[in-house]
């Protein structure tokens, strides 16, 4: 089986500890390589080679220029190995080959957009309020940033992050989620093949507490950038407290998706199960609460159900495979776990509710596409963020209705609207709380649109030109130049 290595200071080295463990192919359910068990002597090895690059290092006397070309240079090669890059992706983390195709050639743009931002950041002369100095502001890389990430798109949310922390001038170590390490350690590759210098950008592989813990906890890091559960959010948030360290916070979502009776059923429908089946739910803007107004709701759930039966489940590296496995085996369990809490709260199940066992799915770890009608916001399926093929449908008398139902969550990540009623549109534009609203379309995203969260969503936002910003503080200079009036 093949082995991954920890990627630190420009070189791939084995484990302080020489542990390793396996990573799984969730459509098999079989190991298919091992990742290095890192430790925390392994975090100090990868945080002071990124401490060095910022300081002493050929990066730390880098033109703005000089950044934005290595940016683009990864840009360029990252398109060209965009297969290699999604079949990786799809064997360790069951994703779909036709959406990870498509995010793999997705991907390179955030390289090539923050490279092209590098040397555009300006400060600025404040006019000021005193006469005789002179006042300006730049704007410097924060040294050393931890990149923490899930299992559900590695690379891409490595990306919306790597990118402009490099862009910015600042030196990296990236801890990938344990369940799907391998496509960061061969996205190093082409960091080095571009010309990265040694310690730039890090890796180092492992488990929450054993490698997360001491990398967020570190004196030198002096931001974390995380995507993953509230549950971690919160702890990160709490440990980077302790050394004032900034951070970046991309959380859950219990995204609301909203059919008023006057919307394009068609296109709803297709917005529906896009927003939550695609990757097998286990995405953190799913639209896994389907609110649909009282006059329609009967007759658009026989649709939904209609064209959800059709989907074909199986091998994700099929192109032709529309559902997938889920992507651990923890995950599994918990999705299936879900579906027992919805029945025991009085959810009906419409359709799905049990382990995905057609002939397509061999050992792998499926969940049938899952809907539940009759839901009440208030039940844990509403309120809980599931991670899995399981849709809640609520019903809604009115648009105060739908709002109240809508923002009646802690979170606020992303919200649909469809409606052809473009006062309604804006309306509900203002009134729902989340970081993201869609009006007659579901899941869209760029690296040149903010994306995060409201309420316990989130804190930042990652993605856009301002957003370089996160990566960067600010220094006001002040100079007396000695005109008499100076004071
Ligand atoms: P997770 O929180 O369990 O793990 C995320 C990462 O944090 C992993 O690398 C994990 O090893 C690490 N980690 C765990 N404990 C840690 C600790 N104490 N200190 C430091 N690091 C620690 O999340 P997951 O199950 O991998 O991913 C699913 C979650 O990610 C979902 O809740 C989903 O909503 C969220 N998500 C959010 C977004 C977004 O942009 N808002 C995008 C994708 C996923």
């Amino acid at each position: 089986m093949q082995n991954f290595q920890h990627y630190i200071d420009g070189r791939f080295v084995d484990p302080d500890g020489g542990e390793w463990f396996d990573t799984y192919n969730p459509f098999t359910g079989k190991p298919w390589a091992r990742v290095a068990r890192g430790n925390a002597a392994d975090v100090e090895r990868a945080v002071e080679a990124a401490h060095a690059a910022v300081t002493t290092g050929p990066w730390a006397s880098s033109t703005a220029s000089q950044r934005g070309a290595l940016l683009r240079r990864i840009g360029d090669l990252a398109a060209q190995r965009a297969e290699h890059l999604a079949a990786i992706e799809v064997r360790d983390n069951g994703k779909l080959m036709a959406e990870m195709l498509a995010q793999m050639r997705y991907m390179p743009n955030w390289y090539h957009y923050y490279g092209g931002l590098a040397d555009k950041v300006e400060g600025s002369v404040i006019p000021l309020d005193k006469r005789g100095y002179l006042n300006y502001t730049r704007y410097e890389p924060l040294g050393v940033v931890a990149i923490v990430t899930p299992w559900n798109s590695p690379l891409m949310l490595t990306a919306w992050k790597l990118a402009p922390a490099l862009a910015a001038g600042n030196a990296v170590v990236i801890k990938p989620s344990e369940f799907t390490s391998a496509s960061v350690l061969e996205f190093v590759k082409i960091i080095e093949e571009a010309g990265a210098p040694g310690g730039l950008v890090n890796v180092v592989t492992g488990f929450g507490n054993e490698v997360g813990t001491p990398l967020v906890e570190h004196p030198k890091v002096a931001k974390v950038a995380f995507t993953g559960s509230d549950a971690t959010g919160k702890r990160i948030y709490a440990a980077a407290a302790q050394t004032m360290k900034h951070v970046t916070m991309e959380l859950g979502g219990k995204s609301p998706n909203i059919v008023f009776a006057d919307a394009d059923l068609d296109e709803a429908v297709n917005g529906a199960i896009a927003g939550i089946f695609a990757a097998t739910g286990q995405t953190c803007l799913a639209g896994s609460r389907l609110l649909v107004e009282d006059s329609i709701h009967d007759a658009f759930l026989d649709r939904l159900v209609e064209t959800v039966k059709a989907a074909r489940m199986g091998d994700p590296a099929k192109m032709e495979t529309q559902v997938g496995p889920v992507t651990t085996r923890p995950q599994y369990e918990k999705v299936l776990n879900y579906i027992d809490v919805a029945l025991g709260e009085g959810a009906t199940l419409v359709m799905g509710g049990e382990p995905g066992r057609r002939p397509e799915c061999g050992d792998g770890w499926f969940v049938e596409p899952t809907i539940f009608k009759d839901v009440r916001n208030t039940m844990r399926i509403a309120q809980e963020e599931v991670f899995g093929p399981i849709l809640s449908v609520i019903r809604f008398k009115d648009e105060a209705d739908a709002v109240r139902i809508a923002n009646d969550t802690m979170y606020g990540l992303a919200a649909g609207v469809w409606t052809r009623d473009i006062g309604r549109a804006v309306r509900m534009t203002e009134a729902l709380k989340a970081g993201t609203v869609w009006v007659n379309t579901y899941r869209a995203t760029s690296y040149m649109s903010p994306f995060g969260g409201y309420r316990q969503s989130g804190v930042g936002r990652e993605n856009g030109a301002e957003m370089i910003k996160e990566y960067l503080q600010v220094k006001s200079v002040w100079m007396n130049y000695g005109a008499p009036s100076a004071n």
